[in-house]
């Protein structure tokens, strides 16, 4: 797929900044934004770029603005983990995780921030 990865994206670190978390990964359009990872550490982890990537194929299939009203929209409607988008890019992430053992994929969750965009902060707890 076609894509781009911002390291130290100014627009993935407002998001940070916001939410108080250690590192977010935001994609809008065919970029990657990523603040508090570097873009090495990012390709590295498998099934967090497969997640994001599920972001960019579906800004693809729906188009830039109406794919934002839609997370929007269903974000609003069920609540940020329960959002189809983000259950269909979490479903992507998991498949390319099944080499792990089942307790460093428990601990290697992509969680997506609450922010009405498809960002993401990956919380590793050791
Ligand atoms: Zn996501």
């Amino acid at each position: 797929m076609n894509y781009k990865v911002v390291e130290r994206s100014p627009f993935a670190r407002i998001a940070r900044m916001v939410l108080k978390s250690g590192n977010v990964a935001m994609v809008l359009g065919r970029s990657i934004h990523l603040s508090g990872v570097s873009r090495d550490t990012f390709l590295k982890d498998e099934g967090w770029v497969a997640h994001e990537l599920c972001h960019i194929r579906q800004f693809q299939e729906h188009g830039f603005f109406r794919f934002l009203w839609l997370y929007l929209r269903e974000s609003m409607r069920v609540g940020y983990y329960n959002n189809k988008y983000e259950v269909e890019a979490r479903v992507e992430g998991m498949k390319h995780q099944k080499h792990m053992s089942p307790a460093k994929r428990a601990s290697n969750t992509i969680s997506p921030t609450g922010l009405p965009l498809p960002a993401d902060s990956q919380r590793e707890e050791g």
